[in-house]
């Protein structure tokens, strides 16, 4: 065992008593994957400037340059590609075994599911880059017939139906979360017996709330991530290491306990 894995059994046992399990997963469950995070070490903020006005909704709305050099840079993108990682599969290995009930995810990269995480118990909280939806009416596409229509020669496209701005169907800042959504990732932080944080700097609000929510009524908090987070001194294990080796350590601990 690895010195930060002294902690595991002791998680793996709280996984296997507790009847509710959630785990928040961030950025950081997918850079394994080759996709950036926004705030690690080599996250796209620190390497580009620009990147957190580009995600941001106004200068979406206002500016067709940034449209322009998103729709670019994605069509060039091989994050639609992504395949999940040893992080992902663990999850889904974890609800495989029962040990895991859903999944709050900040990612927009659709990884769990292509895990093997039901879909159903996914809560994409912060949408999904692999459909794109128009700002004024009701219609949607997959961001791949999108990234056809750009390469063939539209490098800001509008939408079909009512020739309005369209955008990925992901939360960028300053828009509104979906409220059903966020409710019901509350509704599970509050039922969960265990809250695992898994790749998140706990930065981003009111996802950044869960952990206390599922403190407050009673969860053991545990934490898996590279750097400190601003929960680290409220959890009952702070787990410091990469994603892709823990959880499936974790994973085959629980197997081991239910074989
Ligand atoms: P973040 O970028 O703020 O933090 C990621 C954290 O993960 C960092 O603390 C980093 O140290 C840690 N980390 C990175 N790789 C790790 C690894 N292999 N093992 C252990 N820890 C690792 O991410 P966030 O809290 O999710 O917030 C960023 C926002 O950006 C989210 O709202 C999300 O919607 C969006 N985003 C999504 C994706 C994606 O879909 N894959 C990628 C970038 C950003």
């Amino acid at each position: 065992m690895a010195d930060d894995d002294a902690d595991l059994p002791a998680v793996a046992d709280w996984l296997a008593a507790a009847t509710h399990v959630t785990a928040l997963t961030g950025a950081g469950i997918s850079t394994e994957s080759g996709i950036p995070d926004y705030r690690g070490p080599q996250g796209v903020w620190r390497r580009d400037p620009d990147a957190e006005r580009r995600a941001t909704i106004t200068a979406w709305t206002s500016d067709p340059e940034v449209r322009r050099s998103a729709w670019q840079q994605r069509s060039a993108s091989d994050a639609f590609d992504a395949a999940p990682n040893a992080g992902h599969l663990a999850l889904a290995r974890l609800e495989d075994l029962g040990a895991l009930h859903s999944i709050v995810t900040q990612n927009v990269d659709g990884l769990h599911q292509r895990a093997g995480s039901s879909p159903d118990r996914v809560i994409e909280i912060h949408g999904t880059m692999h459909r794109v939806a128009c700002l004024h009416c009701a219609w949607e596409q997959p961001t791949t017939a999108t990234l056809e229509r750009v390469r063939a020669g539209e490098p800001d496209p509008m939408c079909p139906d009512c020739g309005g701005l369209i955008k990925a169907a992901t939360i960028s800042f300053g828009q509104a979360l979906v409220v059903p959504d966020i409710e019901r990732a509350e509704r599970e932080a509050a039922r969960s017996g265990v809250f695992l944080a898994i790749g998140t700097s706990l930065a981003v609000f009111p996802v950044a709330l869960l952990p206390g929510i599922a403190l407050d009524a009673g969860a053991r908090l545990v934490i898996v991530n590279a750097e400190p987070t601003p929960y680290d001194d409220r959890a009952d294990v702070v787990l410091r290491g990469g994603i892709g080796g823990i959880l499936p350590r974790l994973a085959d601990l629980l197997a081991s306990t239910r074989a």
